[in-house]
């Protein structure tokens, strides 16, 4: 039922699994252009020298050398705190002071000139529920140059730095390796299949974005002094007061990622996917990596059918370690991924391509589903059932559209395999 071929093409644009696994791994392009970044350890490029699977948090970017992320008002020297401790009068500072205990994280927004108005209301939302208390950066990324309209609203509307950049061309155009008219032929018999329309199937920026959020976005150079992120989408919702720091919280658990609402995906965008990261996996003698008890493979693995089992965490909400996004183990699975040219010739979200990765290279404890923020990217919500939860937070969802036991969540399959095995159900 693939549209996908499964032969190795001729001029050696597809890899075959079977028949094309000795093709050469392109490069990691980073795509780092200052020379602060001139000793990045490029991934192995020979995917076959890759035998180590424990996470690690070795990265490509040399750790930054930068000093405690304080604020810039601070940086300045001309706020409270600082005149506070010329006068002697250190201890008057609260030791709680989210301002200095915060960590070096930041929102980090994918958007459009035309998301502005959805794209406020839903700063204005976040700021409110959790950001003013904490006035984290927010860095907004956008194939082509923001308005000047666009920043000056935005920069209005956030209580950190706002900072905006341009995706390099490199990072959000069809690779020289795609056959642009095959990939045409595929995007029609996926625009005109017989079971109904495919979502984005005639959307070539929907496949440049699913790409870029899979294996680029973190080595922007905007990005590259943060430790965390948290992805925010124009029109998404927070429904409850968020009052703990949520990226002191991944720093604390040293968790390397985050999610909220996790789906299943549809199958039709992506029937060649899980058979490149299998064969990834033994290409690599990684195979133990997929019934393996100690990471989340079993999250994404149906070993009845061996298969995927199309869950993924949903990535319009993600917090996440971007050092390990930075890591070699990451991008070595994305570049092999990206090679196989599925972004294009299939239709791969992000999403499932990121959630395979993450689930065999994290292991157990490493993922945190944040069950308590009650959060909405249409059609789907999360709202917490506790009525005290609601009620401490303020929260405005309504419970009985919580997604999280729905046959096509996979959040409550996620709380069951996190468990050791003897405690499931
Ligand atoms: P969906 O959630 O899968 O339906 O996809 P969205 O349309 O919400 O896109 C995902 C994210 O990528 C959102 O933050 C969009 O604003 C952003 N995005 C999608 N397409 C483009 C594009 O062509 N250019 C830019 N700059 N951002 C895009
Ligand atoms: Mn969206």
């Amino acid at each position: 039922s693939s549209s996908f071929p499964n032969t190795c093409s001729s001029n050696q644009n597809i890899v075959n699994p079977s028949r094309c696994s000795s093709q050469e791994q392109r490069n990691l392009n980073l795509g780092l252009q200052s020379e602060s970044q001139s000793e990045v350890e490029l991934a192995p490029s020979k995917f076959e020298n890759v035998d180590s699977h424990e996470p690690s948090t070795k990265n490509v970017i040399p750790p930054q050398n930068s000093p405690l992320p304080i604020h810039n008002s601070q940086a300045n020297g001309n706020d409270n705190i600082t005149k506070i401790a010329d006068s002697n009068l250190t201890m008057a500072i609260p030791p709680q002071n989210p301002a200095i205990s915060r960590a070096n994280a930041t929102f980090y927004v994918l958007c459009r000139n035309t998301d502005l108005y959805s794209l406020l209301e839903t700063i204005q939302n976040y700021e409110d529920r959790f950001n003013r208390q904490f006035h984290y950066d927010w860095v907004f990324l956008n194939d082509v140059e923001f308005t000047q309209e666009f920043i000056k609203l935005v920069t209005n509307a956030v209580s950190g730095d706002a900072k905006f950049g341009l995706i390099p061309q490199e990072h959000w155009s069809i690779p020289s390796t795609v056959d642009v008219d095959l990939m045409h032929q595929y995007m029609d018999l996926m625009i005109n299949d017989p079971d109904g329309s495919v979502p984005y199937a005639d959307s070539v920026s929907y496949r440049h974005m699913c790409r870029f959020e899979s294996g680029f976005f973190y080595r922007h150079e905007l990005l590259l002094d943060y430790k965390y992120y948290w992805r925010v989408e124009p029109g998404v919702k927070l429904y409850c007061d968020i009052s703990n720091d949520v990226f002191k919280e991944m720093e604390e658990g040293d968790y390397k990622y985050g999610f909220s609402l996790s789906t299943i995906e549809y199958p039709k965008t992506i029937p060649s996917l899980f058979k490149y990261f299998k064969h990834y996996l033994f290409e690599t003698k990684q195979d133990h990596l997929l019934l393996n008890d100690t990471n989340y493979s079993e999250f994404i693995y149906d070993e009845s059918k061996d298969d995927y089992n199309m869950c993924h965490f949903w990535t319009n909400f993600e917090l996440g370690n971007l050092d390990f996004l930075r890591s070699v183990e990451y991008n070595v699975i994305f570049e092999y991924l990206d090679s196989t040219n599925g972004f294009y010739y299939e239709r791969w979200g992000d999403a499932p391509v990121r959630s395979l990765i993450l689930s065999v290279l994290l292991r157990k404890g490493q993922i945190k589903r944040f069950s308590e923020i009650g959060y909405k990217h249409a059609p789907y919500t999360q709202c917490p059932i506790s009525e005290s939860v609601r009620l401490q937070n303020r929260c405005s969802c309504d419970p009985g559209e919580d997604f999280t036991n729905k046959w096509y969540s996979c959040s409550w399959y996620f709380d069951n395999v996190s468990l050791p095995k003897i405690h499931r159900l």
